[in-house]
């Protein structure tokens, strides 16, 4: 079949490279000059199928009031004037709830297992090579309350068949003595060995390299503009080229929406209207003065809701959500906030490690932001949609690069009329826990 695949984030490329496995004739297109240029450009780095836990949860709408007025608060709702982005907040506040958060936290484990043994065979195969460090993840709380939070957590994620051990600081710092200098200001922490790290653009950029080397086609700068239905399917998709300014109208089998936060919008002109928001976040890439002293275990520092995660030379920060539109700029006054406030939390927990100093400083650190495609619940959009030959597979919010290889791996197992064999819902299908539990899938 001939399968067209909008995006080439990390989902779409790894959908590309999963239907080339099954044999299907691919072509993927992006605005962009090449692939993971957006979302999936500098994460955090982690892929974190153990520490898995949705945004939504019993606690986060006190939080989420408490922190409306603080700049650098790790969850930021700034109100617009967009129905998409209240309605999107109403449906999230549905989610706080314990029985809602247990069942995201299933379907993100089970997809999360998945996604872990689809990345290893994928890099089996290809051999890419991205800074993976097969460390595990730290969590290190601060504050003592939210640390024995930390151990009722661990005992639901067991529930899940999830391995997170509860560390006494000596305990964590026997894991990861980078900490040592900050010892004093941690209460204890958890530690997931399974856990990895590696650089999601990398990666991606490779990995499209290696689907090109078997034949799919990138049309890269080209803006998706429409999709054309006929007879209540696509029945073409209209691609303008950005340098000629030329349109086309490109035709396939079946069409993969795979454009992260801007699936949205663009499932919505053709009446697929799907609960997926921005949620800008920011990293910053310290160069390493004293590699030596670096940390090789990726941690979350739990106080101000951070992940570092070290990619060869260098650290990668990165956190905070903000939920306020498309908007990318790193120059405004709560940016700035949020760029320094990765800057001096890295300073305080590793100090004199990386080169922390502002450019006006004469230091070289690269800020970024980026749009997780958000859900309420944090679980993607994976599956058909009611559009003839139109598919989605978008909405992967904060651990996008964590279900990036299972989820291109499971669209093309469905495209191909397969089902994956996990307890996850896909999206235009019937649940499919129940058939797991029955022994029919
Ligand atoms: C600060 C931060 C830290 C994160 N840390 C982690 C982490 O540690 N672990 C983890 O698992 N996840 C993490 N994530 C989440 C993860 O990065 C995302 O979920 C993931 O990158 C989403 O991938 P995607 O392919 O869906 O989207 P994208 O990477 O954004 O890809 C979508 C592609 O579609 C293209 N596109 C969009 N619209 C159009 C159009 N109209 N025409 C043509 N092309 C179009 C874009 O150019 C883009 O290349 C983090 C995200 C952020 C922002």
């Amino acid at each position: 079949m001939k399968v067209l695949v909008l995006g080439a984030g990390i989902i779409g490329t790894s959908t590309a490279w999963h239907l080339l496995e099954r044999g299907h004739e691919v072509t993927v297109v992006d605005r962009q000059a090449s692939a993971a240029q957006e979302a999936s450009f500098a994460n955090a780095a982690q892929i974190s199928v153990s520490y898995c836990e949705p945004w939504a949860n019993r606690q986060a709408p006190v939080k989420l009031l408490k922190w409306m007025f603080r700049k650098d608060a790790p969850l930021l709702f700034r109100p617009q004037p967009d129905w998409q982005q209240w309605r999107w907040g109403l449906q999230f506040l549905a989610q706080c709830n314990d029985s809602a958060f247990e069942r995201n936290v299933q379907q993100l484990v089970a997809l999360g297992a998945y996604s872990h043994a689809s990345l290893d065979e994928m890099v089996r195969a290809t051999g890419i090579e991205y800074h993976r460090l097969q460390c595990g993840i730290a969590h290190y709380y601060s504050d003592p309350a939210s640390f024995e939070e930390a151990a009722k957590g661990a005992e639901l994620m067991r529930k899940f068949g999830v391995q997170r051990k509860v560390l006494s600081r000596d305990e964590l710092l026997a894991v990861e003595p980078a900490f040592r200098s900050f010892a004093d200001r941690i209460a204890g922490g958890t530690y997931t060995p399974t856990d990895e790290t590696g650089d999601a653009q990398v990666f991606t950029e490779q990995l499209a390299a290696r689907c090109a080397a078997r034949g799919a086609q990138f049309l890269f700068g080209h803006d998706v503009e429409r999709l054309d239905l006929a007879g209540g399917a696509v029945a073409a998709v209209a691609v303008r080229d950005r340098a000629s300014g030329t349109v086309r109208r490109l035709k396939a089998d079946q069409v993969v929406v795979a454009c992260g936060s801007y699936s949205a919008p663009l499932l919505r002109t053709v009446g697929v209207d799907l609960p997926i928001y921005p949620g800008k976040g920011y990293s910053a890439t310290f160069k390493l003065k004293r590699p030596e002293l670096a940390p090789r275990v990726s941690a979350i520092d739990d106080a101000v809701k951070v992940a570092m995660s070290r990619l060869g030379d260098e650290l990668r920060v990165a956190g905070t959500i903000e939920l306020a539109g498309f908007d990318l700029s790193l120059d405004t006054p709560v940016a700035r906030a949020r760029c320094r406030m990765l800057a001096e939390r890295i300073e305080q927990v590793l100090p004199g490690v990386c080169d922390t100093r502002m450019a006006e400083d004469g230091g070289n650190p690269r800020f970024w932001a980026g749009l997780r495609p958000a859900t309420p619940t944090n679980i993607p959009y994976i599956g058909r949609t009611r559009v003839g030959r139109l598919w989605v597979n978008a909405g992967h919010g904060t651990l996008g690069w964590t279900h990036g290889a299972g989820s291109g791996k499971a669209m093309a197992q469905l495209i191909s009329g397969q089902r994956p064999g996990i307890a996850f819902d896909f999206y235009g299908f019937e649940p499919q826990r129940e058939q797991l539990a029955t022994g029919l899938a």
